[in-house]
């Protein structure tokens, strides 16, 4: 293995602990329950690689969740927006330049981040009133 690779690894592996310390934090506020899905956008700017996303995931979530928990990724485009013009476009080929003016600096708006969208929770486990 590379040094490259496992500092790759290091990096999503950070990454889904923020992510599962997120999702537990929203889950117990909202009076638990058991994590059945959770929907993650992720940004083609992100620098995540969505396998190497996926499988820190696999080997994480069963140190948090008893039960198996699934991960949904959608993937999305990067979009610039032009400070000049206003113009908002997708980034292709790490092409940021402006299609309508050519000149305007960019602004990144959509796809440079990694964003918790959905979290779904089987709540008839957690309803059923168990204290004593
Ligand atoms: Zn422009």
């Amino acid at each position: 293995m590379s040094y490259v690779l496992w500092r790759s690894i290091m990096h999503e592996r950070s990454l889904v602990q923020t992510l599962l310390n997120q999702v537990q934090q929203i889950v117990a506020d909202d009076g638990g329950g058991v994590v059945k899905e959770i929907q993650v956008q992720v940004g083609d700017l992100s620098g995540v690689e969505p396998l190497l996303f996926e499988s820190a995931f696999t080997e994480l979530a069963r140190e948090w969740f008893p039960q198996e928990c699934r991960l949904v990724l959608d993937i999305v485009p990067v979009k610039a927006e032009c400070r000049l013009c206003g113009q908002c476009f997708e980034v292709q080929d790490n092409e940021f330049l402006c299609p309508a003016c050519g000149t305007g600096p960019v602004e990144v708006i959509q796809g440079d981040q990694v964003k918790l969208m959905s979290i779904t929770v089987d709540s008839e486990n957690s309803v059923s009133g168990a204290k004593s």
